[in-house]
């Protein structure tokens, strides 16, 4: 039978609502989650379903003349979940697997994150259907400036602002600036974040998820007497998020003993040299050959025994077999959505802290908001200011979320779904429905 994965997700919509919970895809996981919250409203339950129709999203075709001068079509996104609390906010990923449906669900949870810890933003996300690895340099540039003419209609620094994600870098936010600015005609330095910092980026950036990975993981060791020094930790994906936060991890002496990329899987109980993978890994493009560790079996991976389990690669990877072999005393959720809702409640009854993406990974869009208000002020920060701004909030964010988690007795995502739609529907309904 053909993979349904192989299919355009144009086809696979022929005669489907979008909105389609039914489907086993990332949009019904972020539906799931927000039912969960449901009881915690009060009187802004009236208001719940807001949050299951994404405001607008918007499918641009994007072709391109490819080097050989054949015509190639890509298939591209752009979801603004909610725009009820500023701008729409969050990246955009290049991926050959990215679907509409997962794009929504990754917008509902930039929706959900920028609130829970306070930033004044609403939620989006975008995607491009394409294997950046399966192009040349010329042709991945060509895709995203034609993707980001396409999505000019919604997106601007006061309309909705993108970022990196997963596939997608500096450099890329570099050619969507100049795009988006060639076409407007003046250059617009806030249109997206992430950025290199000769055009208006902010210092700090490029680790700030990692870093809010740490941040939100040593917060959590805190509170079950869990010191980062000496514990072992196991980290999937090595690419900014992963493999920024291992490092960040190892300086403060922790035991990185596993660590996982899309070329290799990869243990060595007495401790990785996370510097020397992070150099291997930026020599020759990914893990595989590295000889400071040794090969192991990626379900055999999901079962050591750990203090820390780090999933930062892509969502949907800790399923419910996986969930029921975890050691791990803490998940710390570095990637977006990789815990699916029936995974989240065997990690819960087997009494294994998950620190949720919504909170552990906002680290990135906070230094993103911080870059957004420092293009608009054209008033530059030093490294160290926004490195304790992001403590400030990620702490802050931390003890919220965890007290709330207590009073209600309920999981930290719970708790960090209860603060964040609270937040969203009160905006919404102060706002009123136009017309
Ligand atoms: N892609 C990142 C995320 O999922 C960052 C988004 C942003 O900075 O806008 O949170």
């Amino acid at each position: 039978m053909a993979n349904p994965r192989d299919k355009s997700s144009l086809d696979r919509l022929a005669g489907l609502s979008y909105l389609n919970p039914a489907a086993p895809e990332p949009w019904a996981s972020f539906v799931e989650q927000i039912e969960r919250v449901r009881p915690h409203l009060g009187e802004l339950e009236r208001w719940i379903e807001t949050l299951k129709h994404p405001k607008r999203a918007l499918i641009v075709d994007v072709p391109i003349e490819r080097d050989d001068g054949t015509v190639a079509h890509y298939e591209g996104y752009r979801v603004q979940h909610s725009l009820s609390r500023g701008p729409g906010k969050g990246g955009v990923r290049f991926h050959p697997d990215v679907t509409l449906n997962e794009v929504m669900a990754l917008a509902g949870w930039m929706t959900i994150k920028n609130a829970a810890v306070g930033l004044p933003f609403g939620g989006a996300k975008g995607g491009i259907r394409v294997d950046p690895a399966s192009v040349s340099k010329g042709e991945l540039q060509r895709i995203t400036r034609r993707y980001t003419s396409e999505i000019g209609i919604v997106i601007g620094p006061d309309k909705d602002i993108p970022a990196p994600d997963v596939g997608t870098n500096a450099m890329t936010m570099a050619v969507m600036m100049d795009t988006f600015s060639m076409n407007r005609g003046g250059t617009a330095t806030g249109v997206v974040t992430g950025k290199p910092i000769a055009l208006g980026g902010s210092l700090g950036r490029q680790e700030a998820t990692g870093r809010g990975v740490y941040i939100t993981a040593r917060e959590a060791g805190r509170h079950l007497q869990l010191p980062i020094e000496g514990a072992r930790v196991v980290v999937q994906g090595f690419g900014n998020v992963g493999g920024i936060g291992a490092r960040l991890f190892h300086e403060a002496g922790a035991r990185v003993i596993a660590i996982a990329d899309h070329t290799a899987t990869l243990v060595n109980e007495a401790g990785i040299d996370i510097p020397a993978a992070l150099e291997h890994t930026a020599a020759h493009g990914g893990l595989a050959g590295f000889a400071g560790a040794a090969p192991i079996d990626i379900e055999d991976f999901w079962r050591l025994q750990c203090e820390f389990l780090v999933p930062a690669a892509l969502e949907g990877q800790l399923t419910v077999d996986r969930a029921a072999g975890v050691r791990a005393r803490v998940v710390v959720e570095g990637a977006n959505g990789p815990t699916t809702p029936a995974a989240d409640d065997v990690l819960r009854e087997r009494g294994i802290l998950v620190v949720p993406d919504v909170l552990a990974n906002a680290g990135g869009v906070t230094v993103s908001y911080f870059e957004w208000v420092q293009d608009f002020s054209s008033f530059f920060w030093t490294e160290d200011e926004i490195n304790d701004r992001l403590e400030r909030i990620m702490v802050g964010a931390f003890g919220a979320i965890w007290k709330i988690a207590e009073e209600k007795r309920v999981s930290l995502r719970t708790a960090a779904f209860i603060i964040a739609c609270h937040r969203v529907l009160e905006a919404r309904a102060e706002r009123g429905l136009y017309p």
